[in-house]
């Protein structure tokens, strides 16, 4: 399998990140959490392995909940990353942050129970109540 290579940032610049290979998973969150910190009715996720992630500044970490912390540029305020001591070594990176938020299409949608009833997605992906354990991917 090829190396593929991703590359994304904030919307002033002042942080870049790139990727390496391919993403664990990738998901529509729909919990209340998100939804605060990106203002957004919903947002997209992909999960990789921290060492896969480069980042060229640090973006700006606040910790959201006792477990999570959600990363920002303190210059234009764009969420850029989500990681939690219940995920040790990985790291979700918000989609809409990549320069080319094509390149990996949501698997599924998550806390689906929080979804807003006017931000109704016109896809077949299966809905979750909350967050999947992993292997319920493989069933
Ligand atoms: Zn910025
Ligand atoms: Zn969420």
């Amino acid at each position: 399998m090829t190396e593929t290579t991703l590359s994304g940032g904030c919307q002033c610049g002042d942080i870049r990140y790139t990727i390496t290979g391919q993403p664990l998973m990738a998901a529509i969150c729909h919990c209340t959490m998100c939804r605060r910190a990106h203002a957004a009715p919903a947002v997209a996720w992909a999960m990789f392995a921290e060492s896969q992630v480069a980042f060229d500044n640090e973006p700006k970490a606040f910790g959201s909940s006792a477990d999570g912390q959600r990363r920002f540029c303190p210059n234009c305020g764009t969420q850029i990353c989500f990681t939690a001591s219940y995920i040790p070594g990985l790291i979700d990176i918000s989609i809409g942050s990549l320069d080319d938020a094509e390149a990996i299409p949501p698997e599924f949608h998550y806390w689906y129970s929080k979804h807003l009833s006017w931000a109704e997605f016109a896809d077949g992906l299966p809905r979750h109540a909350e967050f999947p354990p992993l292997a319920e991917d493989e069933a």
